[in-house]
């Protein structure tokens, strides 16, 4: 089959690699329909993952069906069409049973990352029973792989830990695709305003049509001050999606007394955690890792359209197109892309 292999910092190949094969009765070989690229794969690919070594296959999103699966998967046949979540996670653990997936003792971030990913003709999913979800009968695969990922990200570590409520005013810092995913899932909460900031204009000019009130530009910088212009004294919540000091930095300044900043970024440093001022306004901040205990949920609201995922893809190619695919991608800004749709045709 072919693949889309990591060979070494910034370079990778579409390339003819063995097809993977069940190995544990709890596995599934899932025959990938579409797939896409996520900014963490082009974190890899500059070499920031060290966990990635060379030959890996890339890739923790995806939709497909089912080729086979092990004598001990109860949930799915061959011929199953399914959803792969970007965490495999057993189901059994202490970790499991909290539905804290991402913390699975044998399970986790491990796609594309320690074992090999979706980025391929076929993958082997670990633990199928409770690593893939079954898609119901006419959903829409395209709106599906987004529920791989990023919309649990942006639901769950931004919009539910952030606990946005009806009439909350709500700033969402990054309109990247979690981001937007945090905008598209708050609205399930009827916040009364919903500021989106980012330095992208398409990406803001596209926040204010998927219902965002107000867009801030950043980089006319003065950005806590813009925020505090368009709310009494800041918002109840803040969801840093962008992964940077500077942006956990607004959230601090922005969120009003009794509010919650969720940090969904990844930063790589630390950041300037300015713990006085944050106890002296009754602030909760809260972080963690997408457990996707909610895609679930999140696909009756793709099927009942409360949920529309597929505003946030810009561009479609076929596997053979795989290499230009993250040129565009890995070029986001010139390009305008913000999400990227791979077909197996
Ligand atoms: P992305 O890079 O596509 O988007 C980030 C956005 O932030 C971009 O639109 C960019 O223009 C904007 N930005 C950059 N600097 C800015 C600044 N100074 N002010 C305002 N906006 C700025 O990223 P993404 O794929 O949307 O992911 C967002 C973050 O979420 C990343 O840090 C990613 O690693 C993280 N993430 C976390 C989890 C988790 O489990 N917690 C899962 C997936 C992704
Ligand atoms: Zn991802
Ligand atoms: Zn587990």
């Amino acid at each position: 089959m072919n693949a889309l292999v990591y060979l070494d910092p910034g370079k990778i190949a579409w390339k003819e690699v063995p097809r993977p094969t069940v190995l544990e009765p709890t596995d599934a070989l899932v025959k990938i329909t579409k797939t896409t690229i996520c900014g963490t794969d082009l974190h890899i690919l500059k070499g920031d993952v060290p966990a990635v070594t060379p030959g890996r296959i890339l890739g923790h999103e995806g939709v497909g069906i089912i080729e086979e699966v092990g004598s001990a998967v109860r949930s799915f046949k061959q011929g199953d069409h399914v959803l792969i979540s970007c965490i495999t996670s057993c189901g059994k653990c202490e970790y499991c049973k909290k539905q804290l997936y991402a913390h699975c003792e044998d399970g986790g971030w491990k796609l594309g990352h320690l074992i090999d990913g979706t980025q391929a003709e076929y993958v082997r999913i670990p633990h199928a029973d409770n690593s893939l979800y079954a898609i119901p009968p006419g959903a829409d695969e395209e709106a599906l792989v987004m529920l791989s990922d990023i919309f649990p990200t942006g639901f769950e570590i931004g919009v539910l830990y952030g606990a946005v409520k009806p009439g909350d005013v709500v700033a969402i810092v990054g309109a990247g695709p979690v981001g937007m995913a945090s905008l598209l899932t708050a609205k399930f909460f009827s916040p009364s305003k919903i500021i989106m900031i980012d330095l992208d204009r398409s990406r803001l000019d596209l926040a204010e049509k998927l219902g965002a009130t107000h867009v801030i530009d950043s980089s006319g910088g003065d950005v806590v001050q813009k925020v505090l212009d368009q709310t009494k004294d800041g918002v109840d919540v803040a969801i840093e999606a962008v992964g940077i000091p500077q942006t956990f930095d607004i959230c601090q300044h922005i969120v009003r007394p009794g509010g919650h900043i969720a940090n969904v970024g990844v930063h790589g440093k630390s950041v300037n955690f300015e713990l006085q001022k944050l106890w002296i306004r009754n602030i909760t901040v809260t972080t963690g890792l997408v457990n996707t205990n909610t895609t679930p949920m999140l696909i009756k609201t793709v099927e009942s359209n409360k949920l529309t995922p597929l505003d946030l893809i810009t561009h479609r190619y076929t596997f053979d197109q795989f290499m230009e695919a993250y040129a565009v991608f890995g070029n986001a800004a010139v390009e305008n892309a913000l999400k990227v749709i791979i077909s197996r045709t």
